[in-house]
């Protein structure tokens, strides 16, 4: 496939920004090519020099626990960006369409609708598996991505695999597997897959099992064509220099990280079966993510209820597929058991 030919006419027309660390790379002692502030800044740490545009030392870093080469490695300001930029990049407003899969992440939908983009709705099957009958009806010719949310939010299930495989192998467009939760899963990533299929894409996140949401960091993997095009069209200083240093620290706990994963996969299932045995409580979804899908007898009276023992989780009831239901976050040992007791004395 030439993914090249997938991107929208003006950016393949593209000339990109230039910047000054473009046009000269090498050391030096004096910089006086970006109009920077030479004396430093009001801090103990200095923030005066624009950061590296394509976070080489970065993604050395991410690329030594992923896997994945660096120039199959696109990192965004969160997830999030990468989702616009795969808009902006490849679908044309006004006549190119997407196909996203209900009840998923919202960001697919509103990014879509910033750029003007049509999108396809395909619900999920009751199971909250793959129509994969609907999804074909669904693409035509200008249908240049599909978003698959494994494992999904809000329902916290991995979508079985032969079926995205199956999207893989016939779809002419990109297949977006966000894999956000993709540490509490008990499938494996996609990222083995990258060198078979030219049009997957996985994004994945520092915002979940990292403990960074404040960062904005994400990550998207892809073959070199696509990761070329949305460096392309990027801001050239999308992560900037704290971002980057503090994430390269971070890098460096990673078994502090896979400590709080096996926790947090543990209180799962327990707060699963302990939560399964409260009567308000109609339905336990499956998760293999770090939060939990349970259906009630009353969605918005419970979620108040909580709310007034200072206890936020998220009110779904409104989603499609979700009627009653709520989505819970898996937090420490002792929230969770504050959250069992509060359900518990309703
Ligand atoms: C939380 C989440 C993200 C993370 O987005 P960031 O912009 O990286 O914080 C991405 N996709 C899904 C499905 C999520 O739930």
């Amino acid at each position: 496939m030439d993914i090249n030919n997938l991107q929208r006419e003006n950016i393949k027309r593209l000339r990109p920004y230039s910047t000054a660390r473009d046009e000269y790379k090498g050391q030096a002692s004096i910089f006086l090519d970006a109009n920077e502030n030479g004396f430093g800044s009001p801090l103990e740490q200095n923030y005066n020099r624009y950061p590296d545009p394509l976070q080489l030392d970065l993604k050395d870093a991410i690329s030594k626990i992923k896997g994945v080469p660096i120039e199959n490695t696109f990192l965004g300001n969160g997830s999030d960006e990468a989702i616009d930029l795969l808009f902006r990049a490849f679908c044309e407003p006004g006549k190119d369409n997407v196909i996203i899969l209900p009840p998923t992440y919202g960001m697919y939908e509103v990014s879509a609708d910033i750029n003007n983009v049509e999108v396809r709705k395909v619900n999920l099957l009751p199971n909250f598996q793959l129509d994969l009958d609907g999804i074909a009806e669904a693409m035509d010719e200008h249908t240049k991505l599909i978003f698959i949310c494994s494992p999904n939010n809000p329902t916290g299930n991995a979508i079985i695999r032969t079926d995205v495989e199956t999207i893989l192998a016939n779809f002419k467009g990109l297949v977006v597997i966000d894999e956000a939760y993709i540490n509490y899963a008990r499938q494996k990533t996609f990222i083995a897959e990258l060198t078979e299929y030219s049009n997957l894409v996985i994004l994945q996140t520092f915002s979940k099992a990292w403990g960074l949401a404040a960062l904005r960091l994400g990550m998207a993997f892809s073959a070199r064509p696509v990761i070329d095009i949305l460096n392309k069209v990027k801001p050239p200083y999308n992560i900037n220099q704290a971002t980057q240093d503090l994430a390269l620290d971070a890098l460096k706990n990673v078994d502090q990280v896979n400590e709080w994963i096996k926790t947090t996969v543990q209180e799962r299932d327990l707060l699963s079966i302990a939560l399964a045995t409260l009567p308000l409580v109609k339905k336990v979804y499956p998760s293999d993510a770090n939060f939990i899908l349970i259906a009630v007898e009353n969605a918005a009276q419970t979620y108040g209820a909580l709310v007034e023992q200072g206890i936020i989780i998220r009110d779904r009831s409104k989603v499609t597929l979700c009627e009653g239901c709520l989505r819970i976050t898996i937090g420490t040992p002792t929230e969770n058991k504050t959250l069992l007791q509060a359900l518990k004395s309703l």
